[in-house]
């Protein structure tokens, strides 16, 4: 098997896992943040910088490198580590999601999806088998298997004619799968917010014995007290002994919430895309950092923050290339808000290890202002 769990101890106090995932490039702890690199880069930042700031592994998107540069040039070059030199762990989406979220032109059928390409308008098909092609071309250490992303909300009707459709997908996909050996393919389970769908799915799709398993459909909208309903019943029909992996989430009240609720795994580009806007996260809550409050605000980002931007630059700084655009601004904020996320990741483990990620959690939320009636989220 080409990914393998370990699951080190579960949190007394609260449940949460503190795990390993092993993968043929190197091996790393649960739970983790996965920063995103869209197009074979997580943007401004270098491999080296994301290997300095701890992230131990980084998504890329199966949609975005078929269309630029082409799968082709990327199996040429060996495949997505060697072509980004990135020696760490990579995993690829399969592309349904941007089928589904940046083309308006589409058509479900039971092959797969006909759709336009979001940059030239040509005409496109993506299906299972075609969605594992790429992926077996891109070589990352995990891939996901193509399914249907449902808009939210959607009437139960439609999601079960969905869920169903994501399972003869998911089956299609694993026969289609050339790589077992070195690339692990994970299950997608669907179903939005209803209860029957999202056991349907689970055991349709834990039926069919993938080395991993993901919950898809949320942070689609929907309200953080649904998303932590669906979790709460979603997680206990994931086996034990796999990684999973929750699609999209990336606000540090949803990790620590879903590492809560059994969630091994996260990526999102919330703190890459909000960086790129001078909006930073710190342990006193958000701070946008264009605001003329801190044009002589000579102190770090956050005072607590040990990264390489907050050691060395100051608000002021920071403002100011933000402002003028300044390239470098974009690379020191991006810095800070990975390492931030990193680092909550770091200690929602520790936490975990010594049996106190509930009390983490109420100082965690306590310190960013979660608590307040009006606090302002991402
Ligand atoms: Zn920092």
């Amino acid at each position: 098997m080409a990914i393998t769990y370990e699951l080190i101890k579960t949190c007394k106090q609260t449940g949460a896992r503190l795990g390993k995932v092993h993968t043929p490039h190197g091996s790393f702890e649960t739970p983790m943040f996965m920063p995103v690199g869209t197009l074979a880069t997580v943007k401004t930042m270098s491999p080296e910088e994301l290997e300095r700031m701890g992230a131990q592994i980084i998504l890329s998107n199966t949609y975005h490198l078929w269309l630029r540069p082409g799968e082709d040039i990327i199996e040429e070059a060996g495949g997505l580590h060697k072509f980004m030199n990135w020696n760490g762990s990579i995993l690829t989406d399969s592309g349904g999601f941007q089928v589904f979220s940046l083309s308006d032109l589409r058509k479900i059928e039971e092959e797969g999806v006909h759709f336009r390409n979001h940059i030239s308008g040509e005409k496109l098909f993506l299906s299972p088998e075609k969605a594992m092609h790429i992926q077996n071309s891109l070589g990352p250490d995990i891939m996901m298997a193509f399914d249907e992303c449902p808009p939210y909300p959607a009437e139960h009707k439609y999601m079960k004619d969905s869920v169903e459709r994501t399972s003869r997908w998911a089956e299609r996909c694993l026969e289609a799968h050339q790589r077992p050996h070195d690339q692990g393919l994970f299950g997608i389970i669907q179903g939005g917010e209803y209860e029957d769908l999202r056991r349907q799915s689970a055991r349709d799709l834990t039926s069919l014995d993938f080395p991993g398993y993901a919950i898809g459909g949320l942070s689609v909208g929907e309200p953080k007290d649904v998303m932590n309903r669906v979790l709460e019943f979603t997680t206990p029909l994931m086996p034990d002994q796999k990684p999973r992996y929750l699609m999209g989430v990336g606000s540090p009240d949803s990790l620590i919430d879903g590492s809560i609720r059994g969630i091994d795994m996260f990526d999102c580009v919330l703190p890459t895309r909000i960086a790129r806007n001078g909006t930073l996260m710190t342990s006193e809550g958000r701070l946008v950092v264009r605001n003329a409050k801190y044009a002589r605000d000579f102190r770090p980002i956050d005072e607590n923050c040990d990264c390489h931007t907050c050691r060395n630059y100051s608000r002021a700084y920071i403002r100011h290339l933000v402002k003028a655009n300044e390239t470098f601004g974009f690379r020191l904020t991006t810095y800070h808000n990975l390492y931030f996320l990193l680092n909550l990741m770091r200690q929602v483990r520790e936490a975990i290890r010594e049996d106190r990620l509930g009390d983490f959690r109420e100082e965690f939320f306590e310190m960013y202002g979660f608590n307040k009636p009006n606090a302002k989220n991402f």
